[in-house]
């Protein structure tokens, strides 16, 4: 049974009463067909994917095959290895670490990490050669490894790089930007002495690096922020970075969704900034950003995903749909639907059997504070009204499920977020 409470003095009250849950309900039950009618492609689909993890080209622990198989045999649709400055091509080998080091240095891979990658690929696959005293395993470049994952309609998987910024001199600064579906590797961008605001020169530099290559090549390509509290970039800071309407929200490798409050607030702060500015709205990605895909643990890989709408699997159709918001981040929650609309914003959880489910109705009214929480509502089916005054809303659903630690305690509640919009902006029909 849904529940409807509202948290805020400024929503205009609406009386609980069971008429009005049962109205709502249907609402929801209806509005497949009330988006159809709307104009959506009932053959949209979605699609489940992550663009932010590691393989041994960088700092990650597995051979960058059996990183793509985790994610393909876990139902993911689409992934894209995005390790630090570097590509997944030319000749690279790594060196076998002894089996006693179980988590050997950078450039050395495990005898864990080979043994799995010839328990699933078959030791035929594997290049391998003794050298000095020393066993080496090459790593295949994306061009060799990636037809052997490409499934058309469901599984696509992109190159990508996390273009990873050198510390600017007297400064904390870490900043990465992750680029999805580019074709050639890109220099990061380095701050000279002196620079201005280096650490949002830097994000910006990269940024537009990503869209002078987006547009030399006539390939659709994607920038986010990585990680802006890990990168030491304040809310002022990531105000300032106009050049990518994307950040992470979660991100779990860097542990960000302990934290996740404060990059919350970082995401509310900058869409206040940005409607008071004119500017495109901030969206919030999820990644897991995962380096380790030898053992499970409590943040890692599988610990964040997007789930886009798109009309097909191309690289060309998630990444505009991921450029236009039609997208939700989460780390386990799924919606069964998903309407944004002038008039309000509705979702339904696909429910796990034993969970409960949250929705707090976030944003920001004329003359508010940003990050209101503007109405919650409890159970599956959830609707906010839109009164008019809003300046944005955006969904954040928190479950009763929780990700446990290695030594028994909750790291984290599942949860998802849709995107922000500003219903004023919608359209009447849509
Ligand atoms: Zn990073
Ligand atoms: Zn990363």
């Amino acid at each position: 049974m849904t529940q409807l409470t509202m948290n805020s003095q400024r929503m205009a009250p609406r009386p609980l009463v069971r008429g009005a849950v049962f109205a709502i309900a249907a609402a929801v039950l209806m509005w497949t067909a009330a988006a159809r009618a709307a104009g959506q492609d009932a053959t949209e689909h979605w699609y489940k994917g992550n663009i932010h993890c590691h393989s041994l080209y960088s700092d990650g622990n597995s051979f960058p095959e059996c990183v793509v198989e985790w994610y393909k045999s876990r139902g993911y649709n689409f992934l894209a290895l995005t390790d630090h400055n570097v590509f997944q091509e030319g000749q690279r080998w790594v060196e076998i670490a002894p089996p006693t080091e179980t988590k050997p240095k950078h450039g050395f891979a495990s005898q864990e990490a080979l043994d799995r990658y010839k328990a699933l690929f078959g030791t035929q696959w594997v290049d391998e050669e003794t050298s000095g005293g020393k066993r080496l395993a090459r790593l295949k470049t994306y061009a060799e490894f990636s037809p052997r994952f490409e499934t058309p309609g469901s599984f696509l998987l992109m190159p990508g790089e996390e273009i990873t910024c050198p510390t600017p001199q007297n400064t904390d600064y870490r900043v990465h930007v992750v680029a999805t579906n580019i074709v050639d590797p890109i220099e990061a961008p380095a701050a000279a002495a002196g620079q201005t605001d280096p650490g949002v020169w830097q994000a910006n530099s990269a940024a537009k690096l990503v869209a002078s290559q987006s547009k030399a090549a006539g390939v659709e390509m994607h920038a986010h922020l990585n990680h802006p509290g890990w990168s030491h970039l304040t809310a002022a800071d990531v105000c300032r970075i106009d050049g990518l309407n994307q950040m992470e929200i979660n991100n779990d490798d860097s542990g960000s969704s302990v934290s996740l409050p404060a990059t919350e607030a970082t995401w509310d702060t900058v869409l206040a900034d940005r409607i008071a500015r004119g500017k495109p709205l901030m969206l919030g990605v999820a990644v897991d950003d995962a380096h380790n895909h030898l053992t499970d643990s409590a943040f890692g890989a599988g610990h964040g995903w997007l789930m886009v709408r798109a009309a097909s699997l191309t690289a060309e159709n998630i990444i505009r749909a991921i450029d236009r918001g039609d997208f939700y981040a989460t780390t386990g929650v799924e919606l069964a639907g998903l309407r944004t609309g002038r008039a309000e914003l509705a979702l339904r959880i696909r429910p796990e059997a034993g969970v409960t489910y949250r929705t707090e109705f976030v944003g920001q009214r004329k003359g508010g504070q940003t990050g209101q929480v503007l109405a919650i509502v409890d159970g599956t089916d959830a609707i906010y009204q839109v009164i008019g005054n809003e300046l944005y809303v955006r969904a954040r659903v928190t479950s009763s499920k929780a990700r446990m630690t290695s030594r028994g305690t909750i790291a984290y509640y599942e949860m998802a977020w849709t995107q922000p919009y500003q219903p004023a902006k919608i359209e009447e029909g849509k």
